[in-house]
């Protein structure tokens, strides 16, 4: 990658060495500290030192490989060391955010616009610590479980394979995408396709666990041959290849009628124990004295064999996240 320069070519200026400037200065503006000043679009100085600089960027340390520049002195003023200072065209905001990553020190709180403006700029100036600091972060709750559609971009922009996967796992729980332009601007189209065929091979894998193949998988009324009456909950028959026709309640088809409509545009497993499709069966078993004693055990463990037969079924869809060269 060949970094792209800084808005404008370094310079070198004069930054006097007051005493009076060294009481409580901000992170990184203490004149009194390091040969080098990174001056921000917004006009901020950061003072810091090249040799940290170069250890962390190849770009800086080319930089650097100019002579030093002599130290003056004047008789009638303090003493002034000539700083080289270099321009670059992201706003203080961010270079905050980046120094003390490269000089190791507290990490620095980071939103995801944070993030974002780590890995590009870490790319950037080729800082591979800075575009590596963005993948522990994005890993956070709060990240994926409420932005996962950005989470995801961010770990495409970043290369971050591992975390692209867990988040495009995590927006199977989100209803339908978000705007585009908001979440995908910084990532290729590809990336944007893999994600949105990857959630289509998921739906249809979770649809197809409610087109239900043997009556394991389906709740059966009471036996009405060996206890004399027969069940007065409604009831529909439903044909299984390995055990011939069998009847299950209406509700309960009710049931896989409504879990397959959501889970075709929102395939998370967690849908098969919502509340509002359960009680579908629920109140449906109440005429009969017999289906309603157990309803409830058997409604719960139903829903959570149909969670998890979605659940497999959803793990075996491959994404495809992170390619090389895909960046933008
Ligand atoms: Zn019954």
């Amino acid at each position: 990658m060949t970094p792209i320069p800084p808005a404008a070519r370094s310079r070198r200026i004069a930054s006097p060495l007051s005493t009076s400037q060294m009481t409580t200065p901000l992170p990184y503006q203490d004149a009194s500290i390091g040969d080098i000043i990174i001056r921000t679009s917004d006009n901020v100085e950061f003072h810091v030192h090249s040799r940290r600089l170069a250890d962390a960027s190849p770009f800086f340390a080319d930089m650097f490989t100019l002579p030093p520049l002599p130290t003056t002195s004047s008789t009638e003023g303090p003493t002034i060391t000539e700083k080289l200072a270099v321009d670059v065209s992201e706003a203080s905001t961010v270079w905050s955010k980046i120094l003390p990553l490269i000089y190791l020190a507290e990490e620095p709180p980071l939103d995801l616009a944070d993030l974002r403006a780590l890995i590009a700029t870490g790319r950037k100036y080729g800082i591979p610590g800075v575009v590596g600091h963005a993948r522990g972060p994005l890993y956070s709750p709060e990240f994926l479980d409420e932005h996962p559609y950005a989470v995801y971009a961010l770990a495409c922009f970043g290369g971050f394979e591992d975390v692209a996967r867990v988040a495009a796992r995590r927006t199977l729980k989100m209803s339908g995408c978000p705007r585009p332009a908001e979440a995908f601007e910084f990532v290729g189209g590809d990336a944007v396709c893999r994600l949105m065929r990857y959630r289509e091979e998921c739906c249809e894998a979770a649809v197809l666990i409610t087109e239900v193949m043997n009556q394991a998988d389906i709740l059966l009324p009471c036996n009405p041959t060996s206890r004399g009456f027969s069940c007065s909950v409604p009831t529909q028959p439903i044909y299984f290849e390995n055990d011939g026709w069998k009847s299950t309640y209406k509700s309960c088809i009710e049931y896989l009628d409504g879990l397959s409509k959501g889970l075709s545009h929102r395939p998370d497993p967690s849908l098969a124990r919502h509340a509002s499709l359960l009680t579908i069966i629920v109140t449906s078993v109440l005429s009969c004295a017999t289906c309603r004693s157990t309803i409830y055990e058997r409604c719960n463990t139903f829903a959570e064999q149909t969670e998890a037969r979605i659940e497999t079924a959803i793990s075996q869809v491959s994404v495809q996240t992170v390619e090389s060269g895909e960046y933008i």
